[in-house]
């Protein structure tokens, strides 16, 4: 994955310093190679690699100990605020809000208007009202009130009525009479953009001034999703973009493209064909998986369930307070211990690789930890200073230890708990977030 060749082509930075031109080009070819692989469009790709270039040559990597991380941090920070850094949401204001969909045939408009639908009802505590516009296909309304009846939501069709405009004006009559505050209005597609349809939409969009019109898209179509958006856009200045069929494998490049060409916030992505698979869009995400990341947020998700709660509260007034002892470095590897594989974790860890880079990870890894933190008395764990000399070979004959390993465990204790401290920072959110802080 591509973090884990970032890693890879900044081995040879170590000890350099600084990110400059020279070492960072391996590694952003790898990061153009990786849009493009996910669909973005090859402008936009190489506009984006020159801006995080600007960004990272000159960066300090002694103080970030890991730089191919600080440069997936970079790449991550930077791509999630290309496609819209912040959550929008959709605006209610009306009475009734209107809500316009417009997409092609098949990107998912009508499914989308149910799950809306659905998600407004249940989540916003809304009473939404669904309008059949699509007049062409014979099976679109009958599939509109197939969704209404599986979600528990009215639908508005005039089966005999072949114009839309008005169909949506009488339904949002409809909708003020019979106390709906939210109405959405699904619309028809083409398989391609073309002049009727635009032209159609067009008018039903000045007709009933929607407070709100979305423009749906499959992920999947990629490249000429932008084209598309691009089109509609031109005609309806669409508010924001809803991005269906996410559940596929598709990574969701389509994303980048749109935002950087039409700049308008992604709000809603489709995650299967049943009514409860809609997702907020969360920018930060979408950049992770397009940056193949997603083992690495899985990761977290399970450091985050293992982690006590309470337990890193404690940890972290503890370090702020200086505090920070064996035992609770004990407690810490048994947390980390309950995880799984070390490996992955700690080069998870943002600066903990190198803390912990001496130590031979392996399944009994800390055996030889354990064993000496628990030749220590409670008064040593607790003020680690006062371990002299004499202390030290008392504490390894007790541990069946080395003098050595024992003052190696003591170096790595003295790293960590600076770094702990560190990670206090504004750089060590992530970690106290991680620790479930
Ligand atoms: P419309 O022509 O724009 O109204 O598109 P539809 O809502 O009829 O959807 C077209 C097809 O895509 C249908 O088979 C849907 O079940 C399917 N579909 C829509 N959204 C999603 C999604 O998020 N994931 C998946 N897997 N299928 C979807
Ligand atoms: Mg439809």
């Amino acid at each position: 994955n591509l973090s884990e060749k970032l890693d890879k082509a900044f081995h040879i930075l170590k000890g350099h310093g600084k990110i400059t031109e020279v070492n960072v080009a391996d590694t952003l070819k790898e990061v153009r190679r990786a849009l493009l692989d996910a669909d973005v469009n090859f402008k936009i790709a190489k506009d984006f690699t020159t801006k995080v270039k600007e960004k990272a040559i000159g960066q300090d990597v002694l103080t970030t100990l890991q730089p191919g991380q600080l440069l997936v941090k970079l790449v991550k920070d930077e791509l999630t605020e290309l496609m819209g850094g912040d959550v929008a949401g959709v605006n209610l204001s009306g009475n009734p809000s209107v809500i316009l969909m417009s997409g092609l045939q098949g990107s998912g408009k009508t499914t989308f208007s149910g799950k809306l639908a659905n998600f407004l009802k249940t989540k916003k505590n809304k009473k939404p009202l669904l309008v059949a516009c699509d007049i062409y296909r014979p099976a679109a309304i009958n599939q509109l009130h197939v969704v209404g009846d599986q979600i528990g939501v009215e639908v508005y069709s005039e089966p005999e009525n072949k114009n839309p405009v008005e169909i949506a004006q009488n339904a949002i009559k409809h909708a003020k009479a019979n106390g709906f505050n939210v109405v959405i209005v699904d619309t028809a597609g083409r398989l391609a953009v073309d002049q009727e349809m635009m032209d159609e939409i067009a008018r039903v969009h000045k007709a009933i001034q929607p407070q709100e019109t979305l423009f749906v898209v499959d992920s999947m179509t990629g490249q000429d999703a932008v084209n598309t958006a691009k089109a509609f856009n031109d005609i309806l200045n669409f508010d924001g973009v809803i991005l269906t069929k996410l559940d596929g494998d598709t990574r969701g490049g389509a994303a980048i493209s749109i935002k950087s060409v039409v700049n308008k916030p992604i709000k809603f992505v489709g995650t299967g064909e049943k009514m409860e698979a809609i997702d907020i869009f969360y920018p930060d995400r979408m950049a992770e998986r397009i940056l193949g990341m997603g083992d690495v947020v899985s990761l977290v998700e399970r450091a985050q369930e293992q982690f006590d709660e309470e337990e890193a509260r404690k940890l972290q007034k503890k370090i702020a307070k200086n505090e920070f002892g064996f035992d609770d470095f004990l407690t810490q590897i048994q947390q980390v211990k309950k995880m799984g594989n070390m490996k992955d974790l700690v080069g998870m860890i943002p600066g903990a690789s190198k803390a912990m880079k001496d130590v031979e990870i392996e399944d009994d890894a800390f055996k030889h930890i354990e064993a000496i933190i628990h030749s220590m008395t409670p008064g040593e764990r607790s003020k680690p200073a006062i371990i002299d000399v004499k202390r030290k070979a008392r504490i390894a004959k007790g541990s069946g230890t080395k003098v050595e390993q024992v003052n190696q465990l003591m170096k790595q204790f003295d790293q960590m708990s600076k770094m702990m401290k560190m990670m206090q920072g504004p750089g060590g959110k992530n970690l106290m977030k991680m620790m479930g802080g």
